[in-house]
């Protein structure tokens, strides 16, 4: 590329290259619309303006007719959460604060930095649209150092959003969770706190906090424009809209972000990432503190019985090839969730460490028959036993493995290993 001389290099980068990327591939998105790097130009002539004053009366009722939950992880109705906080803001002394979340901890997710990257304005759209809804004190950003340079650039080109202010991120598994988000703001630790009620309403230290994902934000800047009926448009009358998923597993070159509709099936997203079924293994769907299922056609959505449906979490979607071993990839991710407990809650500080001792050994084909019912009865302890939900997002993930895993277990308990590299 020329520059021209007197030009900053960096500044004169084309937009494409804010691109995260793992995104190469064309994102057929409503989500994304405005195209690769979109700055305020772009934004405005794809979605035009949002008055946040206009939007904010009635917000709360499309976001409940909506159906919109939360992206991040939880699913939580996001309509409750900005009522919640109104009527709080309402009856205390103390306005909320809105937060967005940028975190991204989360390993295998890559979904919320390409959002940013691609689509900031959208996110700060949905802010101020909540902010205004919740009549809120104070509106953050709070985004990893990947992510923040791209949004202060965003927020530079809008000077009436000089209001938002703008948190990095420390890194880690749970800088991301919402407790923890606010701990952060309020006292520079980002560990998650013991809550006595629900952060939108009881909050922190009586102010309460609306913690949503940029994802979240994203689609209420797009639900506050075009209503409710135009986000039920796609996917399921269970789960309306749409979603951003990272997809991975394959070579990382082919790691790509979908926007998939409510209610997608694994087997569609797997084949339309590039990926075929039949070669895969096993797939991690929600994240580390998901589940493994067989590449069967389960839909990907937040509710629905198990044999059916699986949850999307944190919206990670990573296959494991045939061949590969299940229970060595698990054994690395119990002992990552291990390391990565905020040694507050002690079933976390102790039960996570024992969890990821015992799978290693089962990963390492050692013959004693009683692991599987160790992790058993580990995972039963730690879970419902911490503040937040680390604990309960470990044994998910470990017990699913159990499962799924459950004919690589009987070979590792008599020395083998069904994994072609092993054999
Ligand atoms: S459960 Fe674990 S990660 Fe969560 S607050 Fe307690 S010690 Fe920290």
């Amino acid at each position: 590329m020329n520059v021209p001389a007197g030009v900053d290099q960096q500044a004169a980068r084309p937009p494409q290259q804010q691109v995260h990327p793992k995104a190469t591939r064309p994102l057929p998105s409503r989500l994304m619309a405005a195209g690769p790097g979109a700055g305020i130009a772009a934004h405005l002539a794809t979605f035009g303006p949002l008055d946040a004053e206009a939007a904010a009366p009635s917000l709360p009722g499309m976001l409940e007719a909506s159906g919109l939950t939360g992206r991040g992880g939880a699913a939580f109705a996001t309509w409750h959460k900005a009522l919640s906080a109104s009527r709080s803001g309402r009856q205390g002394a103390v306005a909320p604060m809105v937060i967005a979340n940028g975190a991204e901890g989360e390993p295998l997710s890559f979904k919320d930095r390409t959002l940013l990257a691609n689509a900031p304005h959208l996110v700060i759209d949905g802010l101020l649209a909540v902010g205004r809804a919740v009549s809120a004190a104070q509106v953050y950003i709070y985004a990893s150092s990947v992510s923040l340079p791209g949004v202060q650039r965003a927020v530079a080109e809008r000077p009436r959003s000089s209001g938002i202010a703008l948190v990095e991120a420390p890194p880690g598994f749970i800088s991301g969770e919402a407790s923890a988000v606010v701990n952060y703001l309020a006292t520079g630790t980002a560990i998650p706190f013991d809550k006595q009620g629900r952060l939108s309403e009881t909050g922190f230290k009586g102010q309460p906090a609306v913690v949503l994902n940029v994802e979240t934000l994203a689609h209420i800047a797009l639900i506050a424009r075009y209503g409710p009926a135009w986000f039920r448009e796609v996917g399921t009358p269970e789960d309306p809209g749409t979603r951003l998923a990272s997809v991975s597993g394959g070579a990382p070159e082919h790691d790509v972000v979908l926007e998939l509709p409510g209610g997608a099936v694994l087997t569609d997203v797997l084949l339309a990432a590039g990926t075929n079924p039949a070669n895969v293994s096993a797939v991690l769907v929600g994240g580390y503190h998901g589940r493994w299922v067989r590449p069967e056609p389960y839909l990907i959505a937040p509710f629905g019985p198990a044999h059916r449906v699986v949850r999307p979490g944190a919206g990670v979607i990573h296959s494991i090839a045939a061949g590969q071993c299940g229970l060595q990839v698990t054994a690395g991710m119990a002992r990552y969730l291990a390391g990565e407990s905020a040694k507050q809650c002690g079933p976390c500080m102790f039960g996570l460490p024992a969890m990821a001792s015992v799978f290693e050994r089962l990963a390492a084909r050692v013959p004693d028959p009683r692991l599987p019912s160790e992790m058993d009865r580990l995972a039963a302890l730690v879970s419902g036993r911490g503040a937040c939900s680390h604990p309960d997002g470990t044994a998910r993930l470990v017990t699913s493995a159990l499962e799924v895993f459950s004919d690589d277990v009987q070979a590792h308990l008599s020395g083998r290993c069904l994994s072609a590299r092993w054999n």
